[in-house]
């Protein structure tokens, strides 16, 4: 690498910047090493220098002096995302968003924020004004809208609220094009979708506008059951309850809920539990409900009553971090994103269940797309090979159900951008293609194209 860094860090002035070896090492890293494979291909690479713009304007100015030194740049928010999505490839600028974090705006239904606040501060500035964000990642705490908008895809909220590419739930965004001067664009609506999930490929996002909904007194549930089938099963109808309103249902076996020691006091031992937030009024709904299906509750609290207790967050059992729970003890699981094709069919999925074996744990996390509750299959997998993954891939195609692979760096691998409409927004946004370089499979076979002969490539 020719590139003299010391001359860059001079000509990011007055960008703060942290050149310290370790420190950029730090940054160069996300959640990748839950997947083995993904460890084994990155956890090698870093980045040359990280800055931390607080502005707008300091954005700007790093993506120019990258633009004009032609170096790679990745954008970082949290540094929470799970495929390496923030991992440099190719060395390079790393530019950290988190000091770009002030939330602007609080309207009816709607929250305007910089790219880097954590959700967390968000919801908290939210709640106390009436509101909350639709949905939000477990990793709330330490993740950034700007991370979540470029990386993620659902939360908690989900259930109520559909996946965030849905209509209506990412309502604009502003990005700065990487050019010697950086251009800031509006995305509105489907626009946005260009954006979302683009893995910072496609703009480095500067704001973001997204749905809130009325805050409610949210109860933190734990009801266990006796089989798994009966766990999923209750799972799916108090999802599809809709009476009962609840933002986040998800069914975790008892082998993996063996590895959340913190619960051991306040759940029974041994048993398939369903982790709920559920809002104060739909309480006695959701009291018959498990009655009804043969399940115990064994926890509910309000939030005071959970931070009296000592007690994480209930959503810190289910989605990602319960993959967390288990990895904390043992660095041999890891997991995959399956799509389940009739959350209502608990015959099918005991079906696949069995046929896959002892290495395969179940977790199940319900949400609503298009209107109609699905579920997510987010087991644990006891990895061996990667033969043995993609035998478990092949035994949930078998049976019907999707998978998004959660071990690969591509953009185009996990499911959600399979169109090349995006990379021609790519080509409008970084004509030199300095963004998060080799995060894209097709990028390097359409770059030489105009960006309308990209978006042409669509619709033959
Ligand atoms: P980062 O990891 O820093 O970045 C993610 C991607 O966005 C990278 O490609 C990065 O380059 C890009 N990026 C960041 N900021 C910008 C910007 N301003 N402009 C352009 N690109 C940018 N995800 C979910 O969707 N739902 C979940 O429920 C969920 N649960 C999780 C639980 C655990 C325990 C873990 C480890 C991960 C989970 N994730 C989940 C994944 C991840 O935490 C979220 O997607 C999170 O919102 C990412 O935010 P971040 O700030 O950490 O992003």
């Amino acid at each position: 690498d020719a590139t003299d860094w010391g001359a860059i860090a001079r000509q990011l002035a007055p960008v703060e910047v942290i050149d310290e070896a370790v420190l950029v090492k730090k940054r160069s890293r996300d959640f990748f090493w839950y997947s083995p494979i993904l460890n084994a291909q990155l956890k090698r690479s870093f980045g040359d220098l990280v800055a931390v713009p607080k502005t707008r304007e300091e954005l700007a100015h790093c993506l120019a002096v990258a633009h004009a030194a032609d170096i790679p740049v990745v954008l970082r928010g949290g540094g929470t995302g799970n495929y390496g999505q923030a991992v440099p490839l190719r060395g390079g600028l790393i530019v950290e968003t988190t000091g770009m974090n002030r939330i602007l705006e609080i309207g009816e239904g709607f929250v305007r924020v910089e790219a880097g606040a954590l959700m967390a501060d968000i919801n908290r500035a939210l709640i106390a004004e009436g509101w909350e964000m639709a949905m939000f990642p477990s990793t709330q705490d330490i993740a950034t809208i700007g991370g979540f908008v470029a990386g993620g895809s659902a939360g908690i909220g989900s259930l109520s609220n559909g996946a965030l590419r849905e209509p209506g739930n990412l309502i604009a965004l502003k990005a700065l094009s990487v050019e010697a001067e950086p251009k800031e664009h509006l995305f509105e609506g489907e626009e946005a979708l260009q954006i979302h999930h683009a893995w910072g490929l496609n703009g480095a996002i500067t704001e973001v506008t997204l749905k809130t909904v009325p805050t409610r007194d949210w109860i933190g549930c734990m009801a266990t059951f006796d089989t798994y089938r009966d766990c999923y099963a209750a799972g799916y109808a108090l999802a599809s309850r809709a009476g009962i309103g609840c933002k986040l249902v998800s069914a975790v076996e008892a082998r993996i809920v063996g590895y959340f020691p913190r619960l051991k006091d306040h759940i029974r031992a041994d048993r398939h539990l369903l982790v709920a937030l559920v809002p104060a009024e739909g309480l006695e709904a959701f009291r018959g409900l498990i009655a009804a299906q043969g399940g115990e509750i064994d926890l509910a609290m309000t939030d005071p009553e959970r931070v009296a207790a000592g007690l994480p967050h209930v959503f810190e059992f289910a989605y990602n971090h319960t993959t967390l729970q288990v990895l904390k003890a043992d660095r041999s699981a890891t997991y995959q994103q399956i799509g389940v094709p009739d959350a209502s069919d608990a015959e099918a999925v005991a079906r696949v269940e069995a046929a896959l074996g002892e290495d395969v744990w179940q977790h199940h996390e319900f949400a609503r797309l298009d209107g109609k509750v699905v579920a997510f299959n987010l087991p644990i997998i006891w990895f061996s090979t990667e033969e043995r993954l993609r035998e478990i891939d092949d035994i949930y195609r078998a049976h019907g159900h999707s998978v998004w692979d959660a071990h690969t760096f591509h953009v185009e691998g996990g499911g959600l951008k399979g169109n090349y409409r995006h990379l021609a927004w790519k080509k409008r946004m970084d004509p030199k293609g300095l963004l998060n370089p080799g995060k894209s499979r097709v990028w390097e076979d359409v770059r030489h194209l105009d960006a309308d002969e990209i978006e042409a490539l669509d619709r033959d």
